[in-house]
């Protein structure tokens, strides 16, 4: 099969596509929902996590109809490795944007117009250049998938002016069916998703956020690089991406995990573009390299092997927090996600905002946010339930996969609390955050108070016995377990969820989490032994020896054409692999990750590895 004629001989039945393409047997949730509403013709807004198989929705449901599918991406560097992934399957994908050469854009241009292109992955200022336009009002296309959907709000910390030009698209192809597909899933960025790209009409999917193989843990600071260093010396020959808040502390830190035999990288904006272009390359392609880097790295990063995200300062939201960690474990193994936090990101981190340029909404805003990832850091109950709590989603059992799990902290009682700080906010109307609650709480007069007439609410000063800072602490982990809800809108006022009214009530119970200081080094250390990450635990030692054999063949094909190795397959399939050591090209096929294109390319070298050990 030649790429030219990929699809002349596949039936457009996704299902078969699926397995033929990317050797999976079945849809996972709602692709398939998903996929029929837009080869139906119908617009789709996608909400579903990172490594949820988003790709797959719209590469196949591209394949489904006739013409060229448009993949509109935000990082050029980026399309380079998912065209190079399409093209091993067998798919005619391309990407135009400022790196490519003129032979490949003239080549490309070609294939376009004889209509012999699958998918073209394209930056959102490329697409939108009347030239580039021109173009496509010639030929037929099957879809636009808009990826990264997420970056058209304002209130995400991705934004991208561009994005906001994409509603065009909506009266200039109306025939063609349009998706917009994010793992940022808050109620406002759906909203400006639905508004600014004209997606009245679109469907919305939403998938659970869980990523059940992430295992959270967050630790007090004390002494980070000293604790850092512990963490990553726990994934040896793992790659890793360490995110440290400024540029220096990214140098800094990259140069002490070297100077203590950890192989390690920088990459921030303030390096020259070829230096971070080349560490990037080296992240993507080598193995078991720890990239320390400023957020202006990871958005769009495909690498499904990351073993583990590590955050040396408090990052600015809970969606920037989750959609960093989200970086990890793409491929479904167990990946680590951990977070040094001390009492010093949180002044950092409301000065950054107090002092910043940003008009007074935006700031009260960015407060709410930031108070939300507080509660999650001091939260005693499941991590992961608070953070999916966050995003609307709610969960009954503790995961058993995070440190709250797997290493309890010591709590207090704080039912009266929570009951006495839900009746205040109900008083007060609903409509204020939660210092203007504390005072009430406290019964400190303020001007506020005086003109709302507060001092003659019932719950004033009925909490005087805990200090300010105290109450602070409260209302984090109140919001963080979901008894308020935080309108974002309302300049951060804190509204009682059901949950919240049934505390109240005295119909359930709530604990808090001590001081945070209180945790002891032993704590830490039990939780770092056990956060130790491995694909192949459970393989046994002929199989852990045949894993790793597949992976150095894997390596060796990859770097014979120059992609990286994930390319090649995933770190999952060659665990699958090397447990159920396939003897024939049939067998090779039942594996998930390996499709027919594959099996031609590389079946024979992968079955004569398997062989050596059976
Ligand atoms: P996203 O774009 O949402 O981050 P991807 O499309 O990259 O996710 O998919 C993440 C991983 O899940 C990839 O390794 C992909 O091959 C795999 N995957 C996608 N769909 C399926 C499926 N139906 N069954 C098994 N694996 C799948
Ligand atoms: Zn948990």
């Amino acid at each position: 099969m030649s790429p030219d004629t990929a699809f002349a001989s596949l039936s457009p039945d996704p299902e078969a596509l699926l397995k033929t393409l990317f050797g999976h047997d079945r849809f996972r949730g709602q692709q398939r929902a998903i996929i029929d509403r837009v080869i139906g013709g119908g617009d789709a807004i996608v909400l579903m996590p990172t490594g949820g198989g988003k790709s797959a929705t719209y590469q196949l449901a591209a394949l489904c109809r006739p013409g060229l599918g448009i993949v509109v991406s935000p990082l050029i560097a980026l399309m380079r490795d998912q065209v190079e992934a399409l093209r091993q399957a067998g798919v005619r994908a391309a990407a135009f944007n400022s790196s490519i050469s003129q032979d490949e854009y003239r080549q490309t241009i070609r294939a376009i117009d004889s209509g012999t292109l699958d998918l073209l992955y394209v930056a959102p200022e490329r697409l939108l250049m009347d030239g580039f336009l021109a173009m496509l009002d010639r030929i037929t296309l099957s879809v636009f998938a808009i990826d990264e959907a997420h970056c058209v709000s304002q209130w995400g910390h991705d934004f991208r002016k561009e994005y906001t030009g994409l509603g065009i698209l909506a009266d200039r192809y109306p025939g063609v069916p349009r998706m917009a597909l994010t793992a940022t899933a808050d109620a406002e960025t759906r909203a400006d998703i639905r508004k600014h790209l004209r997606l009245e009409r679109a469907q919305e999917f939403v998938d659970s956020f869980d990523r059940p193989n992430i295992r959270y843990a967050i630790v007090p600071k004390m002494e980070p690089k000293q604790q850092l260093l512990a963490f990553v010396k726990a994934h040896p020959g793992e790659s890793g991406i360490v995110y440290a808040m400024s540029r220096a502390r990214v140098d800094d830190t990259a140069e002490w995990l070297r100077g203590h035999g950890v192989e390690a990288l920088a990459y921030h904006a303030g390096m020259p573009p070829l230096t971070r272009q080349k560490h990037q390359d080296a992240f993507l392609r080598q193995e078991g390299l720890v990239l320390v880097a400023t957020i202006a790295f990871g958005m769009g990063i495909d690498k499904p092997d990351v073993r583990f995200v590590a955050h040396l300062d408090l990052p600015s939201s809970v969606e920037a927090y989750y959609q960093e960690t989200g970086r990890a474990g793409r491929d479904g193994l167990h990946a680590d996600a951990w977070l040094a936090y001390g009492a010093s990101d949180v002044v950092f981190r409301r000065r950054l905002i107090d002092e910043s340029e940003a008009p007074d909404p935006v700031k009260r805003v960015e407060r709410a946010k930031l108070d939300a990832l507080l509660g999650i850091c001091e939260t005693v109950d499941c991590r992961r339930n608070a953070l999916l709590s966050y995003f609307g989603e709610a969960r009954g059992e503790p995961c058993g996969n995070c440190d709250s799990c797997l290493a309890p902290v010591e709590t207090w009682d704080g039912t009266l609390a929570a009951r006495k700080a839900v009746s205040a906010a109900l008083r007060a109307g609903q409509r204020f955050g939660a210092g203007h609650l504390i005072d009430i709480l406290r019964g400190t007069e303020t001007e506020k108070t005086a003109r709302f007439d507060h001092q003659n609410l019932p719950t004033f000063g009925v909490g005087a016995d805990l200090s300010q800072k105290e109450w602070q602490s409260v209302f984090r982990q109140l919001i963080a377990i979901g008894l308020f809800d935080v309108d974002h809108n309302q300049f951060g006022a804190l509204k009682p969820t059901e949950h919240g009214r049934a505390v109240m009530r005295g119909e359930r119970p709530v604990r808090l989490r001590r001081d945070i200081a209180a945790a002891t080094k032993a704590a830490l250390k039990k939780l770092t032994a056990k956060t130790k990450a491995g694909p192949p635990a459970e393989l046994g030692a002929t199989g852990t020896a045949l894993y790793d054999a597949l992976r150095a063949e894997r390596a060796r094909l990859a770097k014979e054409q120059s992609v990286p190795a994930y390319v090649v397959f995933h770190d999952s399939t060659l665990a699958d692999m090397a447990a159920r050591k396939p003897r024939t090209q049939e067998d090779l096929a039942q594996i998930s990750g390996v499709g027919q294109r594959k099996i031609e390319k590389y079946g024979a070298a992968f079955l004569a590895v398997v062989r050596e050990y059976i």
